[in-house]
């Protein structure tokens, strides 16, 4: 890793037209992305939907990058992604099944909280899909302003999840 190269780590999830595939389908693409670089990922994890509608199950995963981009220009990459793979999105219906969702999880030692952008990902210590493939892609990283991971994952709500093969 170059001196300006930051490690940022993504959180992947679909949950519609076969998201296994689509979570697959989506790594060439955040390799893709201009100045970096995808280093690895995750497995992948099924886990139940967190929402008041009924909807199938979330297929997601983690994936480390480095990148020379700023994190608001990552945040533009990854959206111009989503919209790609025909993401709805919809301001009524924030917690309606999705075809492809990107949420920048940590970047480096980053903590940065505007209207844009909440780094460490402002649910990632709720959210025992984020902390599971982060775990396995990461180590037991220290998160700034939260803890290490195994702490986190013992706090974290209960959910459905299992690792696929
Ligand atoms: P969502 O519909 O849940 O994917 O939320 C998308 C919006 O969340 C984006 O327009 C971002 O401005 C905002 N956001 C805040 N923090 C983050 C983050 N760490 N990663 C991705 N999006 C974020």
């Amino acid at each position: 890793m170059h001196n300006n190269e930051i490690k940022v780590f993504i959180g992947i999830g679909s949950n519609m037209a076969d998201p296994q595939q689509q979570v697959i389908d989506v790594l060439p693409h955040l390799d893709q992305i201009r100045e970096s670089q995808l280093v690895s990922h995750s497995s992948l994890y099924q886990s139940a939907a967190v929402s008041d509608i009924p909807q199938e199950d979330y297929i997601n995963a983690v994936a480390c990058l480095t990148t020379k981009l700023q994190p608001m220009e990552l945040l533009l990459e990854l959206q111009s992604i989503e919209y790609a793979f025909y993401r709805q999105r919809s301001d009524e219906l924030k917690w309606a099944p999705r075809t492809m969702d990107l949420d920048i999880i940590l970047f480096g030692n980053i903590q940065q909280n505007d209207s844009h952008l909440c780094i460490p990902h402002a649910e990632m210590q709720n959210r025992l899909f984020v902390l599971q493939p982060l775990q396995e892609v990461s180590g037991d990283l220290y998160i700034p302003g939260l803890g290490s991971i195994s702490y986190l994952i013992k706090q974290a709500p209960a959910l459905r999840i299992k690792r696929l093969d």
